[in-house]
């Protein structure tokens, strides 16, 4: 082999691993750039999981129901919160919002939030699964285009709320009317005076007791009235004590001496002695004057009234009082205790009472941590008990 052979076949050879050298770095670049590319997928897929699913938890942590729909209707995204509202599973998500909900108000509102109408706030009332009454916030999605993609509905549940202010609505009702009713007596009392009745030593007489009569009513409904707010708002202050019962039902007793003899009713005492609660004596004095009151306002003529005692069993102890007069019916003793709430209203008026009686005692109970309950038949008079807790040794 000359030199010039062995020169060409050197070149030959750097060539080839020139060539063989230049392959195998591109196939490294490559298999380099994939598995970055592989390693960026990756790490995209599960930032995207975790994105996705703190998304879900913080949308199955919200009160509030929340449906996303497409541009065609169908459901794509629901929360735990609508799904208990309306009652469906997350198998139902794909389904139309008529189909899944079976609601046509709130279909209809997503239809014109669909078409375009933007932003659209209603109220429906669910009948099932249970009554609710709902705020609804719908609001139109757009793709990047602008074209319509569906829409988010949010919903508010408002029961409670609507509630409270039909209560709120009611009271403010109530009291107006018990206001002016003893008010246009005072006011006519007054007018009848000044026309001249005032002249006549009878006619004044009469009209001034009047007067005095829807004057201290007034005073009575408005002492009510301000009792309910304080302990509505908490505002009571208890001063618990141990109250011997058997004491503070012989007081209670010695205020309605009179008035238990005009009506021929006997008041018995069966509290049995060393029953101790732990009370406030002027708040338990007042609960024990309403009860009583009723039960010889509303029992029998010339019949018998008895407030009778006993230790329960974990460290509670109860008082009862019964009257042997014409009984409260089944549908009305589950709301005598609502404010202004009367069986026969005008009995109650004429005896001068405020409709607010069982209310407060019902407040002033729980505020001490005891209980309420009433049973009655019709025939067979009434029984009022209240517990309370013992007077800790
Ligand atoms: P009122 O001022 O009208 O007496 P209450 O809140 O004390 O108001 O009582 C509410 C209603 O419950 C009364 O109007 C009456 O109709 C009924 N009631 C209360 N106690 C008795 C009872 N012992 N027997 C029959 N009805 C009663």
């Amino acid at each position: 082999m000359t030199a010039l052979n062995f020169l060409l076949l050197v070149l030959l050879a750097l060539v080839g691993y020139a060539a063989w050298w230049q392959r195998a770095c591109r196939l490294a670049v490559q298999a380099r750039r994939e598995r970055a590319i592989d390693e960026l997928n990756h790490a995209h897929a599960e930032a995207q999981h975790a994105v996705t699913a703190r998304m879900a938890a913080m949308l199955d942590s919200m009160i509030e129901g929340l449906i996303v729909i497409d541009a065609r209707g169908r459901i794509t995204l629901a929360n735990r919160a609508a799904e208990r509202m309306f009652a469906f599973s997350r198998m139902m998500v794909g389904g139309t919002l008529l189909e899944v909900i079976r609601h046509h108000e709130v279909a209809a509102l997503a239809n014109r939030v669909n078409a375009g109408e933007g932003v659209l706030e209603h109220e429906v009332r669910l009948e099932s699964p249970t009554l609710r009454v709902l705020q609804i916030s719908a609001v139109a999605l757009r793709d990047a285009e602008q074209a319509p993609a569906g829409a988010v509905l949010v919903f508010h549940d408002v029961t409670r709320l609507r509630e409270l202010e039909g209560l709120r609505q009611d009271f403010v009702a109530n009291v107006s009317h018990e206001l002016r009713t003893p008010l246009s007596l005072i006011k006519s009392a007054a007018e009848t005076l000044i026309d001249g009745g005032k002249n006549d030593a009878t006619a004044l007489t009469r009209f001034l007791e009047i007067i005095d009569k829807n004057a201290n009513r007034l005073t009575l409904l408005i002492d009510d009235l301000l009792l309910l707010a304080q302990l509505d708002s908490g505002r009571v202050d208890l001063r618990l004590e141990p109250v011997v019962l058997g004491e503070a039902v012989r007081d209670a007793f010695d205020d309605f001496v009179m008035k238990a003899a005009t009506r021929g009713v006997t008041i018995v005492h069966e509290v049995p002695a060393g029953l101790v609660a732990q009370a406030d004596p002027n708040r338990l004095r007042q609960v024990l004057a309403n009860l009583i009151d009723n039960a010889i306002k509303y029992g029998a003529t010339n019949g018998r009234v008895s407030v009778r005692g006993r230790k329960l069993a974990d460290d509670r102890v109860e008082l009862s009082v019964r009257d042997d007069g014409p009984g409260i019916p089944p549908e009305a003793t589950a709301r005598i205790f609502e404010r202004f709430y009367r069986v026969d209203k005008a009995r109650s008026r004429e005896q001068g009472g405020t409709g607010l009686g069982l209310a407060i005692v019902k407040n002033v109970i729980q505020a001490h941590g005891g209980e309420v309950r009433v049973e009655s038949a019709i025939g067979a008079g009434t029984e009022f008990f209240i517990t309370l807790p013992a007077a800790r040794k």
